[in-house]
């Protein structure tokens, strides 16, 4: 037969590569987001005109978060946020849960208000998230007898919630086609233990849910009077290029000129990289592309630490301006709006690098366990300590060259 006849030469080798490749793609699942077009062929300029976000809102959310008082995991102020935060965004057809979790004897809640596109086909979900704890203690005020009192967290929480809960009024509006999960997480910010909540999150992921995760976008310190985003390590690469383009089209970025041509203000200030325990470490150890949008100067700056109002009484809502957490908010809905936050995956082999791999400790440890503490997150922290160190020592250093 004809059939057991093996094709020579070049041409034969193309075609089988071509046929192979058909079969292959057609074998595939077609990529979460893949309906859309994607970020490389969208102009974010004329995607521009399109953007909605109200930095007056979002400020008047600051003031009102931080005259509920302290949002202490297990508080009546806790509750009260998260039960506004349900009512506001339910009635903008969001789907709300909550899930609790032990650790360290407090009882977190985190909160999540999912927008599900109709009629689509796609399994993927882009998670924005920004933790709405604020800190219980004010442990770096210049006043000692201030430490043992909780923060007012105008910056430090309240912003992030506010430019989420903004967001949130226009996103239904944008013609996605994959899920968007708002993701409010707790206890981020109580005495020397950080970012519980999004690790109990992280811990009870399924891998189908991690490998649909577009991406975790966070918002943490991001409406200071004087923004400046910083590069935060960990993150994503394509998501920090990215975050970078889209600054530039906004006027964000210094040196460089706005899609209206104007210059850039200095607030996408990437080439100043600091290390930073955040939320979003846990979703990055597990793969799932990760930012921290974060100013981690809030105040003067102050030597080991994120600014001389930080963890202070004196994050206040005066310290916080509607114009930078307009800037953020346009910033992360241009990002929504051109697909920037979406197909950003690894390689699938990358992904699947033992060497990466977190799900062991992950899947042993289950739900509910505070002892949580993997090899590769701790060999992490120490790198981050030392970065953060190397970088506090060259910023001084640097500042002290200038006037
Ligand atoms: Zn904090």
């Amino acid at each position: 037969m004809n059939r057991a006849q093996t094709p020579h030469g070049a041409h034969a080798r193309t075609l089988w590569a071509t046929v192979f490749a058909l079969l292959l793609l057609g074998c595939l699942p077609a990529p979460a987001g893949s309906q859309q077009p994607t970020y490389e062929t969208i102009d974010a300029c004329q995607a521009i005109d399109e953007l909605r976000f109200d930095g007056d809102r979002a400020n008047a959310s600051v003031e009102w978060q931080v005259n509920l008082g302290p949002r202490l995991p297990g508080s009546n102020e806790s509750a009260a946020l998260r039960e506004n935060i349900t009512s506001d965004l339910e009635a903008l057809g969001y789907s709300m849960t909550e899930q609790t979790h032990q650790r360290y004897d407090m009882t977190l809640t985190n909160l999540f208000a999912t927008w599900s596109p109709v009629n689509t086909t796609s399994t993927g979900q882009l998670v924005l998230s920004a933790h709405y704890d604020s800190r219980n203690v004010a442990d770096q005020d210049e006043n000692e007898s201030n430490r043992s009192l909780p923060v007012p967290g105008a910056n430090d929480a309240a912003s992030g919630v506010a430019v989420l809960l903004e967001l949130a009024r226009h996103i239904p509006s944008m013609g996605l086609n994959h899920q968007v999960v708002l993701f409010f997480n707790d206890a981020e910010d109580q005495n020397q233990r950080y970012t519980l909540g999004a690790e109990a999150w992280a811990e009870n992921l399924t891998s189908d849910e991690v490998n649909n995760t577009h991406a975790f976008v966070l918002l943490d310190m991001v409406g200071d009077a004087d923004l400046q985003l910083h590069n935060v390590l960990p993150g994503n690469d394509t998501l920090k290029s990215r975050v970078v383009e889209l600054g530039t089209s906004l006027g964000l970025v210094n040196g460089t000129t706005d899609c209206a041509g104007n210059p850039g203000e200095d607030i996408v200030q990437y080439d100043t990289l600091v290390g930073v325990l955040d939320d979003h470490v846990h979703a990055h150890e597990l793969g799932i592309p990760a930012i921290d949008l974060m100013d981690t100067s809030y105040g003067t700056p102050k030597p080991y630490t994120f600014g001389s109002h930080w963890h202070t009484m004196e994050d206040t809502p005066d310290k916080v301006s509607a114009e930078s957490l307009g800037s953020v908010g346009r910033l992360v809905e241009l990002g929504v709006l051109t697909g920037a936050f979406v197909d950003v995956k690894p390689p699938v082999e990358e992904a699947e690098n033992p060497s990466v791999g977190l799900e062991d400790p992950l899947t042993e440890t289950g739900a509910g366990d505070g002892g949580f503490e993997p090899l590769q997150f701790t060999a992490l922290a120490v790198v981050l300590v030392i970065v953060g160190v190397a970088l506090a020592v060259y910023r001084r250093s640097e500042s002290a060259d200038k006037p």
